[in-house]
């Protein structure tokens, strides 16, 4: 898979190099064997699966693979990512990032982005693209929130993404 940027709103150079090491290390972590079984092994209420959605573990990992996103008219297996930072407002400003489903684009809340390591920024570009391929979570903090799909493989692609050597696919 490739991960592609297109258009890049409101970066710095260094908040850019920042994105663009974050991106690199989410393609490494989307190619390689532990971000399969780690998406295909994921477990909800004591069984295989995610929370908030109807697709077993490979049928999310097939879409995955595919990266269909909404706003794209093919399955070309390629992460495409239109990214805005901004500085929230005061009332926004727990909030790290957001998008909407009619929306091609990803906004990031600057006062995380700026702390966040690459392999952070890696998982949350990895959370908000799930959005974009149709995949959902519950709005408020549930119990089963972290169990689905946007937050479990964004925290996965995080955790790969600080680790050591990964294993190509
Ligand atoms: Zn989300």
């Amino acid at each position: 898979m490739k991960v592609s940027l297109g258009q890049v709103r409101g970066f710095s150079v260094a908040e850019r190099e920042k994105l663009d090491a974050a991106t690199l290390r989410l393609t490494e972590v989307l190619n390689s064997r532990e971000f399969r079984d780690g998406v295909l092994s994921a477990t909800f209420g004591g069984k295989q699966g995610y929370a908030s959605e109807s697709r077993n573990p490979s049928e999310v990992y097939a879409a995955i693979r595919a990266a269909k996103e909404n706003f794209t008219a093919s399955a070309d297996g390629e992460v495409d990512l239109n990214v805005s930072l901004q500085s929230f407002s005061w009332f926004q400003r727990n909030l790290v990032g957001y998008t909407t489903e009619s929306s091609d684009t990803l906004t990031t809340n600057r006062r995380f982005f700026s702390s966040y390591s690459p392999a952070e920024v890696a998982g949350h570009l990895a959370h908000e693209w799930l959005h974009k391929l149709g995949f959902e979570h519950d709005f408020k903090a549930t119990a089963r929130r972290p169990d689905s799909v946007p937050y479990e493989v964004g925290e996965l692609v995080e955790r790969l993404a600080a680790s050591g050597t990964l294993t190509p696919l």
